[in-house]
């Protein structure tokens, strides 16, 4: 008899059913639409978790970076557009592509910035380096907290705020995780959410971004459900003084959400213990290291990561678990290496650093993205899992260091 499948990240729903009882309301009052009370009391449910000002709901994470690198100003100037005048957005090379695809919707450039090993997000070295090289022409940084792990944010935020450029954060994977006590996500000027399939909770597909300026927030947020529900003037007919989207979230999808959100510090606490299990499970393995979990950090655990830099490589992890029936995955492929943005400067935290230089003495990797790219897999982190199943995980894994 086969053993089940087990995945990376399944979505969990709440043992209450609490998605059912919203979803079923909105069947009920026939609220089968684009907006309506579930979108709305989402919001309110979602900020008030989290501490930020105010939110808008929308059809995705990739959506609500689209809309904040927007509300920040990337790409309004239209005369700007010639090849070699436009904007730059200082974004993280290892991340999702999800992250950087925006950019160039907002017809922007990217400069892709290496990561370090304390936080595996983005470098400040790295990000002083680019701030030099392209002062005056930067309009925005974007930051990611992958695997719910956050970056440095008060070394970053030190430095925007030295070279007056807007923060936003990719907190797509960083949903409920501290930085020092105050969540990832509300430390920027926006701060966005994804809840995708296999994000730590999810309503099947669907975003949200959060404004955190104590002053003005109620007015972007305005702004950007306006452009979000194709940018309709207040007129009799249908009239747009600007360019529209429809990126707004629907009703029956912000029922799951409110349901999910009630879950979310229980996951959590669960994302925890599967990281916790494999800890111990792996000490003693040679070359064998958990992602970091530094002092500022108080992560969601999204995923359980690892580097292997002995005789065990990621490749035959990741083969020995497939043959198996369980997913795992590479750490995301830095976009400085992707084709589509081979064209894009890469800022290395490595270069012309000696001791950071010495790291990579004896291997081909020169900056730390491409390091823990090589080095790096994201193991079987789903909540759905139980004892036995990272049982088998840890036996499957553990084979291949005899
Ligand atoms: C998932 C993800 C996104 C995109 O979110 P979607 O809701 O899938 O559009 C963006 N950035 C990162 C880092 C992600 O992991």
């Amino acid at each position: 008899m086969g053993s089940a499948k087990i995945y990376l990240s399944s979505p969990h729903m709440s043992d209450e059913g609490y998605e059912k009882v919203y979803v079923r309301e909105a069947f009920d009052t026939n609220w089968i639409a684009p907006l309506g009370k579930n979108v709305n009391e989402f919001e309110k449910e979602f900020s008030a978790k989290l501490g930020a000002k105010c939110a808008a709901a929308l059809s995705s994470g990739t959506a609500a970076i689209h809309m904040a690198l927007k509300a920040v100003g990337v790409g309004q100037d239209q005369e700007r557009i010639d090849r070699h005048n436009r904007d730059i957005v200082f974004c993280p090379s290892m991340t999702f592509s999800a992250t950087a695809n925006p950019i160039i919707y907002q017809n922007a450039v990217p400069v892709f910035i290496d990561s370090d090993e304390e936080s595996w997000n983005m470098s400040p070295v790295a990000l002083e380096k680019a701030f030099q090289k392209y002062e005056g022409k930067v309009k925005a940084v974007l930051v990611a907290h992958l695997y719910g792990l956050s970056a440095d944010l008060d070394k970053i935020l030190a430095l925007c705020n030295h070279y007056h450029v807007p923060l936003i954060e990719d907190a797509a994977e960083s949903l409920g995780t501290l930085y020092k006590g105050k969540y990832t996500g509300t430390f920027g000027k926006y701060g966005i959410f994804s809840f995708n399939g296999n994000k730590i909770i999810t309503t099947s597909g669907g975003g949200m971004v959060v404004a955190n300026d104590p002053e003005t927030s109620e007015e972007r947020i305005a702004k950007i459900r306006f452009w979000a529900t194709q940018s309709r003037d207040t007129a009799r007919w249908y009239q747009h003084s600007e360019l529209g989207y429809n990126y707004r979230m629907s009703n029956v999808v912000a029922g799951i959400g409110r349901g999910q959100l009630k879950v979310l510090d229980q996951r959590i606490a669960e994302k925890k213990n599967i990281f916790a299990f494999y800890q111990r499970a792996f000490e003693g393995l040679d070359g064998i290291e958990m992602m970091p979990v530094n002092d500022w950090n108080q992560p969601n655990y999204w995923l359980s990561c690892i580097t292997l830099n002995g005789s065990v490589t990621p490749l035959d992890v990741l083969r020995a678990l497939d043959e198996e029936n369980i997913e795992s995955r590479p750490i995301w492929k830095p976009m400085h290496l992707q084709p589509y943005y081979s064209e894009c400067d890469f800022i290395s935290q490595c270069e012309s650093d000696p001791v950071d230089g010495e790291l990579f003495k004896n291997s081909v990797c020169n900056s730390v993205s491409e390091k823990i790219f090589k080095q790096g897999v994201c193991l079987p982190s789903d909540t759905n899992m139980n004892e036995d199943d990272l049982e088998r995980v840890v036996r499957i894994m553990k084979k291949l260091w005899r």
